[in-house]
C-alpha cells in the first residue's frame, strides 16, 4: 500500500521540533486539556529559552483557547500556512477553536472530514523551532487517534502522557489507551492521576475523596510497567487558573499541586 504523502510532509514540517508529546485520555472530562495546557505553560515558564508549542486537535471540544484566555483570537493564514497565536514569547498555540466563528459552535463533522482537518493542522501550521510540541488529542482511542499516530510516523514523537482520574472505570480505559500505544509503537511517557484527592481551600489540607481507589493509577502503572508521572489533586485554585488562562505553578508555586506539575514536567 502506498504511503500517504502527508506523512513525509508532516515529518518535514515538524523537523524543527525536538519532542512531540501526545496527551491522551480514555474519557472526556478527566482533565486532559488542563494537563496539556498546564504542562505547556509550566515548560515555558520554567525556562524562557525553552520554546513550546501547544496544538489542540480535540476537534469536538477544543478548550485550549479558553484555558489560555485566548478566545476570539484569530489565526493568520499566509501562503506558507497558519501562524499560531502566541501566549507568551515562548509559547505558540494552535487550536480548532480559533477557526470556529462562534465559541459555542459545535463541530459535528464525521470521520473523513475530521481526519482531513487533523491532517491539515499537522501539515499547515508554521511552527518555529520548538523544544516541545504538546498535542492535546480527542478522548478515547478512535479512528482519529490511529490517523494521528500514522501522520506522525516520521515526526520526532517522544511519547504519550496519559491522563486519568483514580476511579476504576477511568483506569480500565487507560489500560486500553496503554495497549493502543503498545500496538502503535508509541512510547508511553507515563500516567498522570488527576483529581487525586482534594485540597481544601480553607485549610489547604488534602483529603481523599475516592478513598478505596486513590492510588489506583500507581498500582495499574506497576502492573502495566509504565511510569507514574504524578498525582494532581482536585484543586479549586487550578480551576480558577484555567478559567483565567494563567500558569498555575507561577501563580501558586508553594502548593502541593504546583509541586505535582513540577514533578511531571521533570519526568517528561
Ligand atoms: P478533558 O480535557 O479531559 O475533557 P478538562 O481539562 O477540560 O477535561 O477538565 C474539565 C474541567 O475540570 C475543567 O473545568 C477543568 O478546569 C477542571 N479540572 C480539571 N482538573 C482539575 C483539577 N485537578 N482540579 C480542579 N479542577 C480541575
Amino acid at each position: 500500500q502506498k504511503e500517504d504523502p502527508a506523512i513525509a510532509e508532516i515529518g518535514e514540517k515538524l523537523k524543527n521540533v525536538k519532542n512531540v508529546i501526545l496527551v491522551l485520555s480514555g474519557k472526556g472530562g478527566v482533565g486532559k486539556s488542563t494537563v496539556s495546557t498546564q504542562l505547556a505553560l509550566s515548560l515555558a515558564h520554567q525556562d524562557e529559552n525553552c520554546n513550546v508549542g501547544l496544538l489542540d486537535i480535540d476537534i469536538c471540544g477544543p478548550s485550549v483557547p479558553r484555558m489560555l484566555g485566548l478566545e476570539g483570537q484569530e489565526v493568520h493564514q499566509s501562503n506558507e500556512g497558519w501562524s499560531p497565536v502566541y501566549f507568551e514569547d515562548n509559547l505558540a498555540v494552535m487550536s480548532i477553536g480559533f477557526l470556529l466563528p462562534n465559541k459555542d459552535d459545535a463541530v459535528i463533522w464525521r470521520g473523513p472530514r475530521k481526519n482531513g482537518l487533523i491532517k491539515q493542522f499537522l501539515t499547515d501550521v508554521i511552527w518555529e523551532e520548538l523544544d516541545y510540541l504538546i498535542i492535546d488529542t480527542p478522548p478515547g482511542t478512535s479512528d482519529e487517534h490511529i490517523s494521528i499516530i500514522q501522520y506522525l510516523k516520521k515526526a520526532p514523537v517522544a511519547g504519550a502522557v496519559i491522563v486519568t482520574t483514580p476511579q476504576e472505570v477511568a483506569l480500565s480505559d487507560v489500560r486500553k489507551e496503554i495497549n493502543f500505544c503498545k500496538k502503535t509503537e508509541t512510547p508511553v511517557l507515563g500516567v498522570v492521576e488527576n483529581m487525586s484527592g482534594f485540597v481544601c481551600p480553607n485549610c489547604a489540607c488534602q483529603s481523599e475523596i475516592f478513598p478505596p481507589v486513590t492510588g489506583g493509577a500507581a498500582k495499574m502503572c506497576e502492573d502495566m510497567k509504565v511510569h507514574m508521572l504524578g498525582r494532581v489533586p482536585l484543586e479549586p485554585k487550578l480551576l480558577l487558573s484555567c478559567e483565567a488562562g494563567k500558569c498555575f505553578i507561577a501563580q501558586h508555586p508553594d502548593t502541593v499541586t504546583a509541586q505535582a506539575f513540577v514533578e511531571i514536567v521533570g519526568k517528561v
